[in-house]
């Protein structure tokens, strides 16, 4: 008999994912604590303390319900609060402001982010300089340092940095999880190759030009971060692009589709992680033999990675970011977390076991510091 019919379950006795859950314990313990915790500010231990059990309980959890998905999103959702909370305090703490002028632009008081990647690669290897004016700000978010996180998380998890690293994905991934059913429910899967679009125009556009285009005209996320000072017609129109662009692909479509529409619609770095896909030891396989082409999977994909044809296949597309929905909403377990190399349908706890704890470290070190700070400042309100 086949396993998934005969063990449908990933869930763990009690003890058995406390097992599994010390190591992350054990080396959250070390990362958030720099290995010698301080006792002596009352306000970051409280912090620390929080962050550091929270994280590790959705971890444990994880093992012990064997879902995936929903314990994820809570990390990644707060982690994308908190980031925007964290670079909102920073740029009114070093710039009295959350917009930025053509001074701050001259001295390079500009944080960087990693969707900025794609645009940076023509021009950085054609003339030798980055066209980013970022810089160091307060020890926030520099070129260097974003850029190499980037690029290990990418090569580990491939698009899986699109639900367990980066520090957007939670806006339109939460907006998506309001409504319990979807409002609009056909939407046609072309749309998922236009990141791809976008991403050529903004490395041809940023290559000509020697600017980040896709910063100055598109991001969505300016709304929610730092965007230029309105000074005319050409800074009011960006506003209200960025504004327009956030309320409808983060906010208004997600709820109405349950999908991560900017995500799915816009993100130039999205499409390049999706590349990246398929050099990645990680991936989401199917296995036929158990599927009963139900598409429960395909409903409930909130980045259009599966379509009726891709489960009818056996292969889950590019577009995959590893989120765990579908794998959760299987009831066969015919859907599941992969080794590449493994057969699908083999080593299914294995295979999870181990891509949980890879991907959740990623997650775990990138959200803690943004986390422990709110923590701290809510924590502060009240000491
Ligand atoms: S598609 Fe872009 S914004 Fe969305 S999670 Fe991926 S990198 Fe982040
Ligand atoms: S939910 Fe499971 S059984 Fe249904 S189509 Fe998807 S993989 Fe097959
Ligand atoms: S195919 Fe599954 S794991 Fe991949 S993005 Fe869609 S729901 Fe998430």
């Amino acid at each position: 008999m086949d396993e998934t019919v005969n063990n449908p379950s990933m869930k763990k006795s009690f003890g058995k994912s406390l097992l599994y859950a010390l190591p992350m314990f054990l080396i959250t313990f070390v990362f958030i604590t720099g290995g010698k915790p301080d006792f002596s500010d009352p306000a970051g231990t409280l912090a620390i303390l929080a962050t550091f059990l929270g994280m590790n309980i959705l971890y444990f959890l994880m093992h012990y319900t064997g879902k995936t998905d929903k314990f994820r999103a809570i990390i990644f959702i707060v982690f994308a609060l908190s980031l925007s909370f964290t670079l909102i305090r920073n740029m009114l703490e070093i710039r009295h402001s959350m917009s930025f002028s053509q001074a701050d632009i001259v001295e390079c008081k500009i944080p960087f982010c990693h969707l900025v990647i794609p645009m940076m690669i023509l021009p950085a290897a054609f003339t030798k300089s980055i066209i980013f004016p970022g810089t160091i700000l307060g020890g926030f978010a520099n070129i260097s340092s974003m850029a190499v996180l980037w690029l290990v998380a990418t090569l580990v998890l491939g698009r899986g940095f699109c639900s367990w690293g980066c520090f957007y994905g939670g806006w339109d991934d939460g907006f998506s999880r309001l409504r319990k059913k979807p409002v609009i429910k056909k939407i046609s899967d072309y749309w998922r190759w236009m990141p791809f679009a976008v991403l050529l125009m903004v490395a041809i556009t940023a290559a000509l030009s020697l600017t980040p285009t896709y910063c100055s005209w598109i991001c969505p996320f300016k709304a929610v971060t730092e965007f230029e000072q309105v000074t005319g017609m050409e800074s009011a129109a960006k506003a209200g692009v960025f504004i327009s662009l956030f309320l409808g692909l983060v906010v208004i479509l997600p709820v109405l589709t349950r999908k991560r529409t900017q995500c799915s619609f816009l993100c130039p770095l999205g499409a390049m992680n999706s590349l990246s896909n398929k050099i990645t030891p990680f991936t989401v396989k199917i296995d036929k033999k158990a599927c009963n082409e139900c598409f429960k999977c395909v409903d409930v994909c909130p980045l259009f990675a599966l379509t009726p044809e891709d489960v009818k296949n056996g292969k889950v597309s590019i577009f995959c970011s590893k989120c765990g929905k579908c794998v959760d909403a299987c009831s066969r377990k015919a859907i599941h977390y992969g080794i590449k190399g493994i057969p699908a349908g083999s080593m299914k706890k294995f295979s999870r076991n181990i891509f949980l704890f890879v991907s959740f470290l990623f997650i775990a070190v990138f959200s803690s510091g943004a986390i422990i700070t709110v923590i701290k400042s809510i924590f502060n309100l009240f000491i």
